[in-house]
C-alpha cells in the first residue's frame, strides 16, 4: 500500500489543449509529478466530451491523441503517471448511476460553471442530459481512484464542491468510509486561474476558439499576439494606456518569471504614462511567451513522429486505472449490500 497522496485530473478532449490549461492546470501537475510525493492519474474525459459533442465522435478520437501529445510535451511522464482514457474505463459510469440517485436535479441547476456553459452553448431547455449530469460523472471520476487533491481551474470549484457533497451523502447513506473527499489545487497566482481568452473574453476555451494552442508554430503564435486585445482607447502611441483588462499586460503578469519583472513592471509604467505602443508590447509578450513554448513544441513535434507509442502508453495507463477503479467499484456495491453473490 502506498502512503503518497493520490491526484487525479484531466481534460476534455474536444480540441488540443492551450496556454490556459498549461498554466491552469497541466503545469501544476508536471510539478506534483516531478516532486514524487504523489500517485498520479490524469484522464482523458472523452465520455464527457460526447455530452456536448455527440455527434462529433471523430473529432473526440482526433483530440485523444492531440491532447495525449500535449500532455506529454508539456512533461508528463508515463513511467510516473497514469495517462488514461475515461471509456475504457466502465467502472466509472457504473459509479455515476449510484450518485445520480444522491443528487437532486435541483443541485443540479444551482451549479454556476454548468449554468454558464448552457448559456454560452445556447443549450437552452435543449441541453442534454448526460451534459447536465456532467459533475455527477466528474465526481465518479475523482472518487474512483480515492483522490486526495485535483489540480484544476478555477472554473471547476463548483465540481469539486459537488463532488463532496456526493461523497458525503455516499458516506452517510451507506454508513461507510470508503469514499474520500477531495480538495481542489488551484493555481497561486489568481490571473492562471481562469486565463481569459485573446479577444478578452472571461476564459480562454476550446470551444470559443480564442486561444494559443501548445502545437502552435511560431508564426501562428505571433498572429495570435499582434491580434490580441489590449486598450480600445489606446489610440495614438502617446496616449496614457490601460493595463487592467489588457490581455497583454494580464499574460505578461501571468506567463512572466522573476527575469522579467522588472521590465514587466517598468513597461507598466511606461504605458499608463503614454508613450509605449501596443507593438511594443506584443513583442516583448511573445518573447516571454516563446520561452516557455518553444521546448514544448519542439517536443511535441519529435513526439508526434511515433503514434504507435502514444497509443502503447494510453493503452497500458488505461489498464491500470481500470483494475483500480475495480476495486473501488467493488468497495462501493459491498457497502450499498449490492455483493449478491459474494
Ligand atoms: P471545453 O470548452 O471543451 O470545455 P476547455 O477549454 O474548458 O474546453 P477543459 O477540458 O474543460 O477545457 O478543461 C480542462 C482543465 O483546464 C480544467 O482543469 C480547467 O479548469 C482548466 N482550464 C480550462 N480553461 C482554462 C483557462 N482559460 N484558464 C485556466 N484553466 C483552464
Ligand atoms: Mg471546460
Amino acid at each position: 500500500m502506498t502512503s503518497k497522496k493520490i491526484v487525479l485530473t484531466g481534460d476534455r478532449p474536444t480540441g488540443k489543449l492551450h496556454i490556459g490549461h498549461y498554466v491552469g492546470s497541466l503545469k501544476n501537475r508536471v510539478l506534483m509529478q516531478n516532486a514524487g510525493d504523489y500517485e498520479m492519474f490524469v484522464m482523458i474525459a472523452d465520455q464527457q466530451a460526447l455530452t456536448d459533442h455527440a455527434r462529433e465522435p471523430e473529432k473526440i478520437r482526433q483530440s485523444v491523441t492531440e491532447v495525449t501529445l500535449d500532455y506529454l510535451a508539456a512533461g508528463l511522464n508515463p513511467e510516473k503517471t497514469t495517462i488514461f482514457i475515461q471509456s475504457q474505463i466502465p467502472e466509472l459510469a457504473e459509479l455515476t448511476m449510484y450518485y445520480m440517485n444522491l443528487v437532486s436535479v435541483a443541485r443540479l441547476h444551482r451549479n454556476p460553471t454548468v449554468k454558464t456553459e448552457i448559456d454560452q452553448k445556447g443549450f437552452g431547455e435543449g441541453v442534454p442530459a448526460g451534459f447536465f449530469v456532467y459533475p455527477v460523472s466528474q465526481a465518479s471520476d475523482i472518487t474512483a481512484f480515492k483522490a486526495d487533491l485535483v489540480p484544476v481551474g478555477a472554473d471547476q470549484k463548483p465540481m469539486i464542491e459537488q463532488t463532496r457533497e456526493i461523497v458525503r451523502s455516499f458516506n452517510n447513506a451507506y454508513n461507510t468510509d470508503v469514499l474520500v473527499e477531495p480538495d481542489g489545487i488551484y493555481p497561486e497566482n489568481e490571473k492562471s486561474g481562469r486565463l481569459p481568452g485573446l479577444d478578452g473574453n472571461a476564459k480562454m476555451s476550446k470551444s470559443l476558439n480564442n486561444g494559443i494552442y501548445l502545437a502552435d508554430d511560431f508564426d501562428t503564435v505571433r498572429q495570435k499576439v499582434m491580434s490580441m486585445y489590449t486598450d480600445p482607447d489606446h489610440i495614438r502611441i502617446e496616449d496614457a494606456g490601460k493595463i487592467e483588462g489588457n490581455m497583454v499586460f494580464h499574460y505578461l503578469d501571468v506567463f512572466g518569471t522573476e527575469k522579467h519583472a522588472e521590465e514587466i513592471q517598468a513597461m507598466k509604467e511606461h504605458y499608463q504614462r503614454g508613450g509605449l505602443g501596443d507593438v511594443k508590447t506584443k513583442r516583448y509578450l511573445l518573447e516571454v511567451l516563446e520561452e516557455e513554448l518553444r521546448p514544448i513544441r519542439e517536443k511535441r513535434l519529435e513526439l508526434a513522429k511515433d503514434l504507435g507509442e502514444v497509443e502503447r502508453i494510453l493503452k497500458a495507463g488505461s489498464q491500470k486505472a481500470q483494475q483500480v477503479a475495480a476495486q473501488t467499484l467493488s468497495d462501493v456495491k459491498r457497502a450499498m449490500g449490492l455483493d449478491y453473490f459474494g
